[in-house]
């Protein structure tokens, strides 16, 4: 008796998620291999000021060039890093190359008019717990010679969501050092606004939902009163706003009008190369 249509499509699926259980598992041995190889790099993507056009800094965002399957993204092995606890020596690896990176660039950009250019970089919810946080990051920038000023630490805001203080105390001590700590994806995790007091966090990365929104026109009337309030709520405690996922002149545009501060997007400029940040920095500087 022939199989019906609906069971070959079963049989597909079933196959198409045993590839990818036995992908997952092939990186998750492959990831530590890995690290010690340099398979690892890092793509900086600049941060512009909204008001005046000027790249401020830039994002590190970590990819794997695996022998096999090309360049990874950071959605398919990060995950995996904080389940085996990779993450660790993975993310002490990416601050230390994006501050070193940040060093070059202020070196390099030392005798221009523009500002230092600043560095942000990830921290996973695993990296917070552990213990050699406030140590490593605060031998990284000495061994580099960064002000931590220099340095934003983003963290997502889901991953402190009823954070206890045990959590928030390595954080406080980044920030009392004088390290920027920025929300990232906010206004997805349904936190409690009146929670923003009790973080030690001076930024906000507004998610590129909101972004998304501003894309058709006219915007969503009740997204623009939301991105309104959460504006003027983060200035009035003192926290500096980006927006990330811009992708239009058009969505600049409302966001600037809208109040945000800083913003990031392919609109201004992917993910690239260091010498590229560089560049563009260095254009916009000299006009
Ligand atoms: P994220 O921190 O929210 O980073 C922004 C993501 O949006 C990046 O994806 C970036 O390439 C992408 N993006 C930037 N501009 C645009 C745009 O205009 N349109 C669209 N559609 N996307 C844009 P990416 O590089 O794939 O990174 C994904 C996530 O992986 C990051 O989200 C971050 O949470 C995580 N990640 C990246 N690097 C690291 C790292 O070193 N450590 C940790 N723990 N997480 C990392
Ligand atoms: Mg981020
Ligand atoms: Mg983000
Ligand atoms: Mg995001």
């Amino acid at each position: 008796r022939a199989k019906s249509a609906g069971g070959n499509r079963f049989e597909l699926a079933d196959a198409e998620a045993d590839a990818r259980a036995i992908t997952r598992h092939g990186l998750t041995t492959a990831l530590p291999t890995a690290l010690e190889r340099g398979e690892f790099f890092i793509e900086y993507q600049p941060l512009v000021h909204l008001g005046d056009g000027s790249v401020r800094g830039a994002e590190a965002l970590v990819r794997w060039l695996h022998p096999q399957h090309g360049v990874l993204g950071p959605d398919r092995f990060i995950p995996l890093a904080e389940h085996t606890g990779l993450i660790v020596p993975l993310g002490r690896w990416v601050l230390e190359q994006s501050v070193r990176q940040a060093r070059d660039w202020r070196e390099r950009h030392a005798a221009s008019a523009g500002t230092p250019l600043r560095i942000n970089v990830n921290l996973s919810p695993c990296q917070l717990t552990h213990p050699g946080l406030v140590q490593d990051t605060v031998e990284i920038l000495q061994a580099a010679g960064v002000a931590p000023d220099a340095l934003c630490l983003e963290v997502t805001e889901s991953a402190l969501i009823g954070a206890d203080d045990a959590l928030l105390k390595p954080l406080r001590r980044l920030a009392d050092m004088g390290v920027d700590i920025a929300l990232d994806d906010f206004g997805t995790g349904y936190s409690n606004l009146a929670n923003l007091r009790r973080l030690p966090v001076s930024i906000l990365k507004l998610d590129r939902s909101f972004t998304q929104s501003m894309q058709r026109f006219p915007a969503d009337p009740v997204d623009l009163k939301i991105v309104e309030g959460i504006v003027s709520l983060a200035h009035s405690l003192d926290l500096a706003v980006t927006v990330e996922g811009v992708e239009t002149g058009a969505q600049a545009e409302q966001l600037r009008i809208l109040g945000c501060d800083t913003a990031q997007g392919w609109y201004y400029a992917r993910p690239g190369p260091p010498d590229r940040l560089h560049e563009l920095a260095l254009a916009d500087a000299t006009g």
